[in-house]
């Protein structure tokens, strides 16, 4: 077992003699076999192989192994953004009529998928705020109740997760809990060992790290125990594969095997083969640009921390904040490099701020090599009430600020020129 910087670098693709050192990029949508027999079985699941890149392709194979393998899953399926990989770690195990319970302190695209369009489609969901207790956490389940959702440190927001927590008030209903890993990566937060079930994450961020490649992907860990009387989609006959029961088919991998030949095959929200390289090209750095981003947040969280400009500083890694120790369980090596933090003088000042700074940009993306900053109450989340805004953690004189992998002490005479000015 190689540890996880080496993992980073290793794990995935291993070429043969004579290969390609580099997983190529197989830019073809088909694939040729020598009888329609072979490509029979294919169709009928009895055989593994590609034939169609809308639910498999080489280059897209080898990347999902190097994150199965990072996560400590049994399986990996890419997706074209975030965005549909939460779709359809939901919708692969919740239909019309069930309910879920999800923090309320969600990505601010994931609530509105959630709260909006699955509910549209007869999926219920209860949010739960991130100082909810065990008790509070429990309420909230329903008997239709399916899934559980979190961020294991949420965008914007940075509430850590109780992660046992969560998985314990799961477990004990018979559901699973999904955790949104993006932001901590499994560099720096290794849910499937602290009970979770299934992790997604959005691959725009960290994970491709450089701000090229939109991307998605579901992790399955092969812990749950689907066959609990909750999950027929699962547990009986799917008439659209001569009724293949996935839990009987394909046994730890039943999640991940139905979300591929049914979700994908009916969706098609798939990644392309030369994102899948990119995103493979940002992996192999993973380790060694969390450690990066995570020593200048600390430095930079700390100036801002003295700052006589600065209303408060959100970053789990101030002794300050609320979730020190419980960043410090789930979270040793560091958090992110994300930090939210409050000008004095409300929403004008820190407008103020983010037009006079010179290195940091103002963009939407968080989570790549550049260091940024963006204004969520009139962004990302202006669609929210103010009464939402509030549940989500979010004030109107919040700047959020991804530290990006350069010098330390250019990025904080960034911020300490733009802060002198108001
Ligand atoms: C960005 C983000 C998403 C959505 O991902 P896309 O790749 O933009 O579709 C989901 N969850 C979290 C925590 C995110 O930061």
């Amino acid at each position: 077992m190689y540890k996880l910087d080496t993992k980073c670098v290793q794990s995935g693709y291993q070429p043969k003699n004579g290969e390609a050192r580099v997983v190529p990029i197989v830019q073809s949508t088909t694939y040729k076999y020598d009888s329609a027999e072979t490509m029979g079985k294919l169709f009928d699941l009895e055989e593994d192989g590609f034939f169609y890149t809308r639910l498999g392709n080489p280059t897209l194979n080898a990347v999902e192994m190097k994150i199965a393998d990072l996560e400590g899953g049994v399986g990996a399926m890419l997706t074209a953004s975030g965005m549909s990989a939460s779709l359809i770690a939901v919708t692969n195990i919740c239909k019309a009529g069930d309910h879920v319970v999800c923090a309320a302190a969600v990505y601010g695209g994931t609530f509105n998928l959630f709260n909006k369009t699955l509910r549209d489609l007869g999926i219920d969901f209860t949010f739960v705020l991130p100082s909810a207790t065990a008790e509070e956490l429990n309420a909230a389940f329903k008997d239709n109740t399916r899934a559980v959702f979190t961020e294991s440190l949420s965008n914007p927001s940075l509430d850590v997760t109780d992660i046992e927590m969560y998985a314990n008030a799961a477990h004990s209903h018979k559901v699973p809990l999904i955790i949104d890993n993006t932001f901590p990566t499994p560099i720096n937060c290794r849910p499937f060992e602290f009970g979770a079930d299934i992790i997604v994450h959005s691959t725009s961020k960290y994970m491709d790290g450089h701000a090229v490649a939109l991307g998605g992907v579901v992790v399955d860990s092969g812990n749950f125990n689907w066959d609990n009387g909750n999950y027929p989609m699962l547990t009986t006959p799917d008439e659209t594969y001569h009724g293949v029961i996935y839990t009987k088919q394909f046994g730890k991998a039943a999640y991940m095997a139905k979300a591929r030949v049914h979700l994908m095959r009916d969706l098609g929200p798939q990644a392309s083969p030369q994102n899948a390289f990119l995103l493979d090209l940002g992996l192999d750095t993973l380790a060694l640009r969390m450690e990066r981003h995570c020593s200048n947040a600390q430095k930079v969280a700390e100036f801002l921390e003295d700052n006589k400009n600065v209303e408060w500083v959100n970053y789990p890694g101030l002794k300050s904040n609320k979730y020190y120790d419980i960043a410090k369980k789930y979270m040793p090596n560091g958090s992110c490099g994300v930090i939210s933090f409050g000008v004095k003088g409300g929403r004008e000042n820190a407008a103020k701020v983010m037009e006079a700074l010179h290195l940091a940009a103002i963009v939407i993306h968080v989570a790549d090599v550049r260091t940024c900053v963006l204004h969520p109450a009139s962004t990302t989340h202006r669609q929210l009430s103010d009464k939402q805004l509030d549940d989500a953690g979010i004030s109107p004189n919040m700047i959020r600020l991804s530290v990006g992998i350069e010098n330390s002490e250019d990025i904080i005479a960034d911020f300490k020129q733009a802060l002198e000015k108001i």
